[in-house]
């Protein structure tokens, strides 16, 4: 008998047949001895819609009201889940982010769990019943509801299994598991059997959408066990996933690559000719970032005569802003020649732990590349990633093309 904490994602409890299939399952692993703490989120398109509703109201909500109006779509569904549970004969209790105490901070919209009160769930679990907790939310220290950013609930599920110790947590969503690739781009993307959490982070900030990055990390502080998992099988399927792992393992042949993530809407800002001084990165970056634009990638050049070229990367949904900002700053905190903007480009990845002990990783994934004739704009690299800025027109092939030289369709050896 083990404490599992389970999540459901919005289409996972997108229909009123969809949550009394997730009560199955969590009936099944009750049946099977085992206690069992349920995360949910949203009905599918519910928070978008409570968010759409109070942007028709105003074009800047009070973020305090907005988390208030948000925070709703996960009351429903637990409750929900509750009754289809009594329904089948369960003893089951709903509680929301405030009744269990999901203490936070008070970062209105995007605000982190500082603690959680498990005892009361304790309680119930030793009675037999099963607690359902609504995801993505929790209450500051004076009472106010906050909401944990968006996909959040994947935070909740870490943080409760953390409190309580649990001895899994399980994501179930509308996919079987984390893949190497996409597999609406490559047909023959392989579901993988472990990924190491590293590679997992790295995969979360490169776009790859199956848990919130947030998530992620918590999990990696408080090493929790995480296992991605399909909602869609029958309740009684028991189908592995993908097990987030803590220790390469040394036994198993370790994939050199793990996967190619990819991210589409992307934006990049060169400034040509600035001066190659000390304090320009600042003086570039700096005002960016105090308009609240997040800066991706960076790239400068080789000074040369006194000049240089500095690029970055921003969302393309901040592309504006930041050409803005800085034509406000051109000629008062830096010179520069020509600011010059591309929106249309889109950044690939490819991730994996074997970089560390293998060479010649970036220089296979180049020529690939250029066998294709695409061109690289920007690069770079940390110790398990190689990421290239390259035109969008080129993501499908170029993810396909690096999914297939790294031989990422194959099982290891
Ligand atoms: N319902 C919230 C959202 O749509 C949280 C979640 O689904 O994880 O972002
Ligand atoms: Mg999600």
């Amino acid at each position: 008998m083990a404490l599992i904490v389970q999540k459901y994602g919005g289409t996972s409890v997108g229909s009123v047949d969809r949550i009394r299939n997730v009560a199955r399952r969590v009936a099944r692993f009750h049946r099977e001895g085992h206690q069992v703490v349920v995360v949910v989120s949203a009905m599918a398109g519910e928070t978008n819609r409570l968010l759409a509703l109070a942007k028709e109201l105003s074009a800047n909500p009070d973020p305090r009201e907005l988390d208030v109006v948000a925070a709703t779509g996960e009351q429903v569904t637990i409750g929900l889940l509750a009754i289809a549970l009594t329904e089948m004969g369960l003893k089951a209790r709903s509680y929301t982010g405030g009744q269990v105490r999901v203490l936070t901070d008070n970062s209105y919209t995007k605000a982190r769990i500082l603690s959680i009160d498990e005892a009361p769930m304790r309680a119930d679990l030793e009675a037999g019943t099963i607690v359902i907790v609504a995801g993505f939310q929790g209450v500051d220290a004076d009472n106010n509801i906050t909401t944990l950013g968006r996909g959040g609930s994947d935070t909740s599920a870490v943080a409760l299994a953390a409190a309580l110790r649990a001895a899994e947590c399980q994501i179930y969503t509308d996919v079987d598991g984390v893949y190497t690739t996409d597999p609406r781009i490559v047909a023959e993307a392989r579901r993988l059997d472990t990924v190491t959490f590293e590679e997992m982070l790295e995969m979360a900030s490169l776009g790859s959408k199956v848990l919130q990055i947030r998530s992620v990390e918590f999990a990696g502080k408080y090493k929790v066990k995480l296992r991605v998992l399909s909602s869609f099988e029958e309740p009684d399927a028991t189908s592995p996933g993908t097990l987030i792992t803590y220790e390469e393992d040394e036994t198993m042949e370790q994939a050199i690559i793990s996967g190619i993530a990819f991210t589409r809407d992307e934006a990049k800002i060169s400034l040509m000719g600035v001066e190659d001084r000390p304090g320009i990165a600042y003086a570039i970056v700096g005002p960016v970032a105090d308009a609240n634009i997040d800066v991706d990638m960076i790239v400068q050049n080789i000074g040369a005569s006194g000049h240089t070229d500095f690029s970055f990367t921003v969302n393309r949904a901040e592309y504006q802003r930041a050409l803005d900002v800085l034509g406000r700053e051109k000629g008062r905190v830096f010179k520069a020649r020509e600011i010059i903007g591309d929106n249309r480009i889109c950044k690939v990845s490819v991730v994996g732990i074997g970089m560390r002990s293998h060479v010649g990783i970036a220089s296979k994934m180049f020529k690939a590349l250029a066998d294709e004739g695409i061109n690289i704009q920007m690069i770079s690299t940390s110790e398990i990633k190689i990421s290239v800025v390259i035109d969008e027109k080129y993501l499908e092939l170029a993810v396909r093309v690096l999914h297939q030289v790294f031989e990422l369709d194959k099982e290891p050896a």
